[in-house]
């Protein structure tokens, strides 16, 4: 109740829910009661978390922040809500994303863009920019983002806030709705890294439902908090720290690095030599894969139908002109392009060979340490507006999250300090690939 009257009072001016579901919530809290009564009681047991609404939620709107899927009630639930379901979490609603997860501000919304709590007239980041924001203004006690290019850890960065995405294949992406399948995964966005861990041990671990998820048994993540970096080697890679960098983000990551050294963790210059391609690599890959998931909103199966259509042809037309956005088109066109006969070896195949590499690169870097610090995003939070006319700007919002995803590999965002106007900057902390538990404790010990 408390949190449904807080939403009431500050998300009118925050705008990080499309939907809240007041009245299950409410339910659900009453379940909760109950089960704490008879003392069956597990981690999430009454906890209100709120949803990207790109997870689908039986019985409730999932519209991935769109117009094709404004009116779309799904008839399950995605394994992570089931997951939180079954440990008697509370879901007060569904929150704002750039439109099918493409973004890195939330102004992609088809709806409303949403604003960051610690400065109204600047962006959350994105795509999952409700789900930081929700958090900082403390209008939910955690949430899940999604992340395919960095849209947890760069709002969470830009929101003063927790952000995980954990290894490609740790988390299931049943009932996730598909921007890229081979770079999506799920993950936590909290306060602490304590509740990341919790809600990590709630949502990972395999599902038969998800052909991608590792048969590996997690470990218990809460247990890999721990207050010391002593003894840990962590990778500084050295084309991070060049040209697209902001000062303010520069000096905060040379601080980050400065305490870590003064708490006996080894500071160790590394190199990822194919660090430059990786934006390029990520805008033919991600749009290839966007384009063929977003082949099944055709105005028959799922979401919106657009009226006075003569024929079959001219519906599908119709229902995708109107039903999509500017930027899902955009990279609707990219992706249809780079996958077609012609182009197909010179651009998809080529830049999946060059993944590899810049996998490869990250392989070869944890043989000489444990993690790998880099900051999060170029700058702090920028004003709304600023660079929705400039999508190349936009998308070089993620050069430092990108190549994570290519490599599949686990990093968290932990706020660090703030900018000279007060706006939170995060550091980013990048594990081997299945040690998410890495990541906890060099990001629990640094916070
Ligand atoms: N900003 C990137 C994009 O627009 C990443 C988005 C994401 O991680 N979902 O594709």
């Amino acid at each position: 109740k408390a949190y449904l009257e807080r939403i009431s009072l500050v998300d009118p001016k925050v705008k990080a829910y499309i939907t809240v579901t007041e009245d299950l919530a409410l339910k659900q809290a009453e379940e909760a009661d109950n089960r704490i009564l008879k003392g069956d009681v597990e981690p999430l047991t009454g906890i209100p978390i709120a949803l990207k609404d790109v997870l689908c939620t039986k019985g409730v709107q999932t519209t991935c922040a769109s117009k094709i899927l404004e009116n779309f009630v799904p008839p399950y639930d995605a394994t992570v809500v089931k997951r939180l379901k079954g440990q008697g979490a509370v879901i007060l609603g569904k929150l704002n994303m750039d439109e099918f997860a493409m973004g890195s501000s939330t102004e992609n919304s088809a709806f409303f863009p949403t604003k960051n709590p610690w400065n109204l007239e600047c962006i959350p980041g994105g795509s999952s920019g409700g789900s930081g924001a929700a958090v900082a203004a403390r209008i939910a006690c955690a949430t899940l983002g999604s992340d395919t290019g960095g849209s947890i850890r760069q709002p969470a960065s830009h929101c003063g806030v927790v952000g995980m995405k954990p290894t490609y294949g740790r988390v299931s992406r049943y009932g996730l709705v598909a921007f890229a399948s081979s770079l999506d995964q799920i993950g936590p966005m909290t306060r602490d890294v304590r509740d990341c861990a919790i809600l990590l041990n709630a949502i990972a671990g395999y599902d038969p439902k998800d052909s991608t998820s590792h048969p590996s048994p997690c470990p218990d993540y809460e247990k890999a908090l721990s207050h010391t970096v002593s003894g840990l080697k962590i990778g500084i890679p050295k084309e991070y720290f060049g040209q697209g960098l902001g000062d303010e983000v520069e000096k905060a990551v040379t601080k980050a690095m400065a305490l870590l050294k003064e708490n006996g963790a080894e500071l160790k210059e590394i190199s990822l030599p194919h660090t430059e391609y990786a934006v390029a690599t990520y805008y033919i890959i991600a749009p290839a894969e966007a384009s063929s998931n977003l082949m099944r909103y055709d105005g028959v199966k799922y979401g919106l139908r657009a009226e006075g259509y003569k024929d079959l042809l001219e519906m599908y037309k119709m229902t995708r002109s109107q039903g999509f956005g500017p930027e899902v088109k955009r990279r609707i066109m990219l992706g249809t392009y780079s996958l077609s006969s012609g182009y197909y070896d010179a651009y998809y195949k080529k830049a999946s060979q060059v993944r590899t590499v810049i996998r490869k690169d990250f392989i070869e870097a944890f043989k000489e340490c444990d993690c790998i610090l880099t900051p999060v995003a170029p700058t702090p939070a920028f004003k709304l507006g600023e660079k929705l006319d400039d999508p190349l700007q936009m998308y070089l919002s993620d050069i430092f999250t990108i190549p994570v995803n290519l490599a599949g590999l686990p990093a968290i965002s932990v706020p660090c300090t703030l900018s000279n106007d007060g706006l939170p900057i995060g550091v980013q902390f990048v594990g081997p690939p299945f040690k998410d538990e890495v990541c906890i404790h060099v990001g629990g010990a640094f916070e």
